[in-house]
């Protein structure tokens, strides 16, 4: 459809965006709530970036249509699971999934289980499983017992699974890339993301193999990634692909330690998963663009959130600042070198954790209803 006035064709999402390269069968019709398109913002307010000359953007996934990136692989494993006739969908989830879930289900007219850690979930999350009508089921477990859990349900129940494990996530995921690369117009020296269950990273990283790909570069890497849809269009993109960086929480971080872990524990309770689902597939694309992982501690990741509500007017949830921490302190450390262009993936929004945020945030000032009052507290706090 067209907006008479501009001639610009409207924004339906980002199946119908980039259908050419999602495998889904021609005629399916998209299970859509307009997610992706999602803003790329430009940090202009850290010394640290003016004095290295670094060009630092954030990719503000909080923007999509429940709040997180889950939103774009989501679209793509419910519109499969409809395209498969399916009636109901499964996952385990440490909040977002479950939101995710919850809508498009809603959206498609399905049924959404949903397995939660109890006691430890965000609340907006919560709220947004609940109120989209998921049948929301707590463990008395994290989310690595919920996931052994649904991996075993879904291959005996007639329900499909929509954790990160079911491909069509990756391949809605990896659209973020697309859209960074045309936003820049052109690749990233590195790509930061917090890192959980590592679906999130493998599929930036399929992303950039896909634009970086075109047919007669059978023998390349990124080829073995693209499953021959750039010859769909014949040339590539772009020519090289971003070092991909990945932070995880000090409490919850397996791939510094180079194990699964039993215990995870974060205030990011995003990323707070012990057993990766995307293990193999994260150790590739670390190692195959020469990017790393590093670990940052609860405070660093709430330093680098409040820095970002603060001083650039971005809110985004404590799993997502870490990206941004790590990012910073790589800068800091010249290991991000001076002159870079580097991205952010801003996961998801502040508003999902609002407990949080006004933990460490001051606390109102109450006062009488009346002018001198409020005067006297407006004189106090002028900048
Ligand atoms: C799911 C999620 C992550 C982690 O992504 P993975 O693909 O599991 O690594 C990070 N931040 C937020 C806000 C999330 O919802």
């Amino acid at each position: 459809m067209t907006n008479p006035s501009s001639g610009v064709p409207r924004y339906t999402g980002l199946i119908d965006r980039y259908r050419d390269r999602l495998p889904l069968q021609p005629g399916t019709r998209a299970v859509s709530l307009g997610e992706g398109d999602t803003p790329l913002i430009q940090l202009t307010d850290i010394p640290l970036l003016r004095d290295r000359e670094v060009l630092l953007y954030v990719k503000y996934e909080g923007l999509n249509p429940t709040a997180s990136f889950k939103d774009r692989g989501m679209t793509v494993a419910v519109t499969k699971a409809v395209e498969d006739g399916s009636r109901a969908v499964i996952c385990a989830s440490t909040g977002n999934t479950s939101a995710s879930a919850a809508a498009y289900a809603a959206r498609a007219g399905m049924t959404a289980f949903v397995l939660i850690p109890e006691g430890k979930i965000a609340l907006g999350k919560l709220a947004q499983a609940m109120m989209h009508g998921a049948l929301v089921i707590q463990i008395k477990g994290n989310f690595d017992a919920g996931m052994a859990l649904v991996k075993k349900i879904a291959d005996e129940a007639p329900v499909t699974l929509v954790n990160s494990v079911n491909p069509y996530r990756l391949q809605g995921q990896k659209t973020a890339a697309f859209e960074i690369i045309e936003q820049l117009g052109d690749v990233p020296d590195y790509h930061c993301l917090p890192v959980g269950n590592a679906g999130n990273i493998t599929a930036h990283w399929i992303g950039y193999c896909e634009y970086s790909c075109a047919p007669g570069d059978e023998t390349t890497d990124a080829c073995a990634y693209c499953q021959g849809n750039c010859a769909l269009l014949a040339d590539k993109v772009v020519a090289d692909r971003p070092k991909m960086l990945g932070y995880q929480a000090t409490g919850a971080a397996p791939f510094l330690r180079g194990e699964m872990l039993d215990h995870p524990e974060t205030i990011a309770t995003a990323i707070r998963i012990g057993r990766p689902q995307s293990w193999d597939q994260a150790w590739s694309a670390s190692r195959e663009s020469q990017g790393w992982f590093d670990e940052l501690t609860d405070d660093e990741i709430l330093v680098a959130q409040k820095l970002l509500a603060e001083g650039e007017g971005i809110f985004c949830e404590p799993a997502s600042a870490i990206s941004v921490a790590g990012a910073m302190r790589d800068i800091e450390r010249g290991k991000i070198e001076p002159g870079s262009r580097v991205v952010c993936t801003l996961t998801g929004h502040g508003l999902k954790d609002p407990d949080t945020a006004i933990q460490q945030s001051t606390a109102p000032i109450t006062v009488e209803a009346e002018m001198d009052a409020v005067n006297e507290v407006i004189l106090q706090n002028m900048k």
